[in-house]
């Protein structure tokens, strides 16, 4: 029997915010701002920012990238506290988390790629009443194990073919029941995760997902308030649902605007000119990089 909290709930005593980036390249202007909004909104509660270094896409994370992090936020005067978290280093938790749901029957294995599913979505034919919404990650599609006969399922799961997880989104919200978190901006919402549809909690080639990991990772180390762009607006709906089937306390969200270049386009890893290494080694100090993105050092 699990025990789902119902309606919003904030964790105890926690004025932890933590900054969260991958290291599959340099930190740019939108990092610093991101570091920045984190660090004064600890500052601002008397507690700490933390540190973690999401790098569960193994493939496409570089040791080196996760050096330059350290050194670059450094640079800009932030301060954390150590042990660093790496997710990495973690898998077992989200392992954990996903036995737990696997244990009250939320997940389901998916052998289909991205190609496969498409085909099959545009063959109305093979999946009558297939309709498909388009979620926040792609087409939110739900029981796709209707798209491939049960003994082929069932043998491609003994010879031990790759797969990925899914969330049974209809009987997940189900259990969970009606459920709110709090933006401190936007004020209360009601949770929507279905608009994600039977999301993908372990990958093919990593065994979580960004939602698994940064939800698990958010509770154990008690995160009162996460910080993020708003273009994880979102994915803060389907957090709030795996805090809920998970038992996981739930922090308030503030996400932050995304800062653009001269002509409307958000910075991006691309930008070479922009990273704060860029900068550094062109002779801006760290001030002059605050600056820039309208903090004040
Ligand atoms: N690792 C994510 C990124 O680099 C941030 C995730 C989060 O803050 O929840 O975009």
């Amino acid at each position: 029997m699990i025990h789902v909290k119902p309606g919003y709930r904030s964790p105890v005593n926690s004025a932890t915010t933590r900054f969260a980036p991958s290291p599959s390249g340099l930190l740019h202007l939108g990092h610093a701002y991101s570091a920045c909004f984190a660090a004064a909104e600890a500052r601002g509660r008397g507690g700490e920012m933390l540190l973690r270094i999401e790098d569960i896409d193994i493939a496409r994370c570089r040791s080196e990238f996760e050096t330059a992090i350290l050194e670059d936020l450094a640079w800009l005067g932030l301060e954390w506290p150590e042990p660093v978290r790496r997710q990495s280093d973690h898998f077992a938790d989200y392992r954990a988390a996903l036995d737990r749901l696997d244990a009250i029957d939320l997940l389901y294995p998916c052998f289909l790629s991205r190609k496969e599913l498409n085909e099959a979505l545009s063959a109305p034919h093979l999946s009558p009443g297939f309709g498909v919404e388009m979620g926040p990650d792609g087409p939110a599609v739900t029981d796709t194990d209707r798209l491939m006969p049960e003994d082929e399922r069932a043998r491609r799961l003994e010879a031990g073919e790759p797969h990925v997880l899914r969330l049974r989104m209809a009987r997940a919200t189900e259990i969970a029941g009606e459920l709110e978190w709090r933006d401190l901006d936007r004020g209360v919402q009601s949770a929507t995760p279905s608009i994600f549809g039977d999301v993908v909690l372990a990958r093919k080639d990593i065994p979580t997902s960004y939602h698994l990991a940064v939800t698990v990772d958010d509770a154990i180390q008690d995160v009162g308030l996460v910080t993020r762009g708003e273009d994880l607006f979102q994915a803060s709906h389907l957090h709030r649902l795996l805090q809920a089937l998970l038992d996981l306390p739930v922090p308030d969200y503030r996400h932050h605007g995304l800062l653009v270049d001269e002509t409307g386009r958000r910075y991006a890893k691309r930008d070479k000119a922009l990273t704060l290494r860029a900068l550094r080694e062109a002779g801006h100090a760290p001030g002059d990089v605050l600056q820039k993105v309208g903090l004040t050092p």
